[in-house]
Order: C-alpha cells, then sequence, then structure tokens
C-alpha cells in the first residue's frame, strides 16, 4: 500500500516525536527497558486504562520483582491480584508464560517479535511493544489509538474490525515508524491517540498535525475510524445461593470452560429469562433440609464483552448441621472468604451484605 503523500507526510514521526516529549505522561513502565516489567504492564493495560491499571501494575511488580518469582507463585494468588481487572485469562497466560519464560529461556524474555508472539497470552500487539520499547526493533504496535490516528490523518475509511482493515493498518504502521526511535515513536503515536486524538472531543484546535490531516481538513472526526462489527450481547440470568451455617458460607471454584474459571463464587442456578425465587430454591429441597431466606438482592447488572449478566443473591441460614446438602462447595469462614480470588460481582455483593 502507498500513502498519498502530502507535505506532512515526511514529518508525521517527527511532528509525534516532538509532540510526545513535550506531552507525554509520567508513568513507570516508561521508565524501563525491562522486558518482564514491559510485557506486565501491556498485558494489565490491554482493555483497561491506565488509570485503572496503575495499582494493579505496582501491586504485581511488588508482590513479584522478578518474573521468578511470578513463575513461582500459585495461580490462587495471582488470581487474587488480578481481582477486578477483568478479562482473567490474561493472568491465567501470564503465569503460564513466565512459567515457559523460565524453564525454556533460563528466565530471559526472547529479543524478537518473531520469538514473542509465540509465547502464550503474547499477540502481535504486545510481541510489537517488547520487541521495540526493550530491543528497539522497527515494529509497529497497533491498538485502537494507533487506528484512531492513523485513520483520521490519512483520511481510511477501511473498517478496523474485518481482516483486511487489520492488515491494511499494519501495513500503513509499519510505513510510518521511525526506523531510528520505534520505541519512542510506538510509545508517541499511542500516547497521542490515549490523550489528544481522543475517540470523542479531539482536540484538533491544537493539534500539531491539524494542516496535513484528512479528518480535520474534511470534518470527519466523528466518522473515523469505521468500525462495523458489532458484538452480539447474550443475556445470563444468574440466581446465587448464599448457604450459612454457623457462621461460615458455600463457596466453589469455577472449573468449566466458562467466564471466570478459577475463581470463586456461591452455587449458582443460571436461567435463559427471569425467573422467581420459589422455583430457584427448588434446587434446595430435601426433606430433611431445613433454612430460612435471609435475604434477596436486588438485580445486579454486570457487563462482560459480549455478555451481560443479571444476578440475583439469596441469602439462606441452614439451621440443621450434619446434612447432606444438594449444592457443590465447601464451607469458608469471612476471613478464609477474603482471601479467595472472585469475580468483581461477587466481591461486591460480599462487601455489600456479608462482610
Ligand atoms: S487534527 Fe484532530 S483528528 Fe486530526 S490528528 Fe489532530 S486531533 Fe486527530
Amino acid at each position: 500500500m502507498h500513502l498519498s503523500t502530502n507535505n506532512f507526510s515526511a514529518n508525521f514521526s517527527d511532528i509525534l516525536l516532538k509532540w510526545y516529549d513535550l506531552n507525554k505522561r509520567d508513568l513507570p513502565w516508561r521508565k524501563t527497558k525491562n522486558p518482564y516489567k514491559i510485557w506486565l504492564s501491556e498485558i494489565i493495560l490491554q482493555q483497561t486504562r491506565v488509570i485503572q491499571g496503575l495499582p494493579f501494575y505496582i501491586s504485581f511488580i511488588t508482590n513479584f520483582p522478578t518474573i521468578d518469582d511470578l513463575a513461582n507463585a500459585s495461580e490462587k494468588k495471582i488470581l487474587r491480584l488480578w481481582q477486578g481487572l477483568g478479562y482473567y485469562s490474561r493472568a491465567k497466560n501470564l503465569h503460564k508464560c513466565s512459567k515457559l519464560i523460565v524453564k525454556q529461556y533460563s528466565g530471559k524474555f526472547p529479543n524478537h517479535y518473531s520469538e514473542l508472539i509465540k509465547l502464550p497470552g503474547i499477540g502481535p500487539y504486545t510481541a510489537a511493544a517488547i520487541a521495540s520499547f526493550c530491543y528497539k526493533e522497527p515494529v509497529a504496535v497497533v491498538d485502537g489509538n494507533v487506528f484512531r490516528v492513523i485513520a483520521r490523518f490519512w483520511g481510511i475509511k477501511t473498517d478496523i474490525a474485518s481482516s483486511k482493515g487489520i492488515k491494511k493498518f499494519n501495513v500503513i504502521a509499519n510505513q510510518l515508524i521511525d526506523r531510528n526511535h520505534p520505541d519512542t515513536y510506538n510509545q508517541a503515536i499511542m500516547e497521542f491517540g490515549a490523550i489528544h486524538c481522543t475517540p470523542k472531543n479531539p482536540s484538533c484546535n491544537s493539534c500539531p498535525l491539524m494542516d496535513g490531516c484528512y479528518s480535520y481538513l474534511n470534518h470527519t472526526q466523528n466518522q473515523l475510524p469505521v468500525k462495523l462489527k458489532k458484538i452480539k450481547i447474550k443475556n445470563r440470568y444468574f440466581y446465587y445461593i448464599i448457604i450459612e451455617m454457623n457462621g461460615e458460607i458455600i463457596m466453589k471454584e469455577r472449573e468449566d470452560k466458562d467466564i471466570w474459571q478459577g475463581l470463586y463464587d456461591f452455587p449458582l442456578v443460571e436461567t435463559i429469562k427471569k425467573e422467581n425465587i420459589e422455583t430457584v430454591l427448588k434446587v434446595l429441597s430435601n426433606k430433611s433440609l431445613t433454612f430460612i431466606i435471609d435475604n434477596i438482592s436486588k438485580e445486579y447488572k454486570h457487563i462482560l464483552t459480549h455478555q451481560r449478566i443479571h444476578a440475583r443473591f439469596i441469602k439462606v441460614d441452614v439451621q440443621n448441621n450434619n446434612i447432606d446438602l444438594p449444592v457443590e462447595g465447601i464451607f469458608f469462614s469471612k476471613n478464609e472468604m477474603s482471601e479467595l480470588p472472585k469475580p468483581i460481582l461477587i466481591n461486591n455483593y460480599l462487601n455489600q451484605y456479608i462482610f
């Protein structure tokens, strides 16, 4: 693909580098070339805003100062520290990847994009970030910010969610990269997209690229980039049964291939539509079991990328000991529960009603 040239083509990267020098945020992972720290920050920042990811980065670096520390940690501890960040497969892959690097690479990250991309949980974006930031390999990072800046500045209308679009933007991004300063250039274009050429209300009037920007000249900032793929959202109805006996509550580890694998929640009745509570509680029907309903929560809505969870929590107090309960799980004290890795939905409920 050949980019149509204007007076700004040659200067695009120079302008971005100058802008970056003056405007970059002071962030801890920008002060290091250590691939472990760069990798950690990039995995944490996927699907996450900097302000939200920063405390998690600090917590991980504090708890696991080296890749060996991370590889030797228990998955439970890693998931517990990840609690609240979502997309828990990232944490599991983090662990898997750290073990593999310790075992197969003697704890040292490979120093080429082509090797990095083979590691678990490392896709084109993260491999490019590590290869360019740490080893100055001229390979472009292409995240949502980069798509936006390129689409607007060059007036590219190809759908960024299509495979054709992904390919095209990657080719352009790799043509634009500053081969002498690939590390700073990659940081600069991402930072520019994050804080200047923002999705809504970009700062066009103070933009150093405005005179060459297709979107500014044609008033298409709100139309670019084009993203056509609509994500289908599935509604799921979760009725959690909180069973308390002698001050302890049953929780269970989620093992199925589903959301929140490895995290702890409560015995669950899932339905495809709203259900009444009496029907849900039939799961506890056992002639010798006596319980009283202590509390029924309001509906909590929890939004994930492809799913909308409608959750209600029904707390029951079981009154007779030594009985076979018709649900799976283990009784935990409140202290033990607080140490378990849990989805944020469960954590919020516990904080509001139990702790
Ligand atoms: S002029 Fe506006 S749309 Fe164009 S690059 Fe600058 S901030 Fe983005």
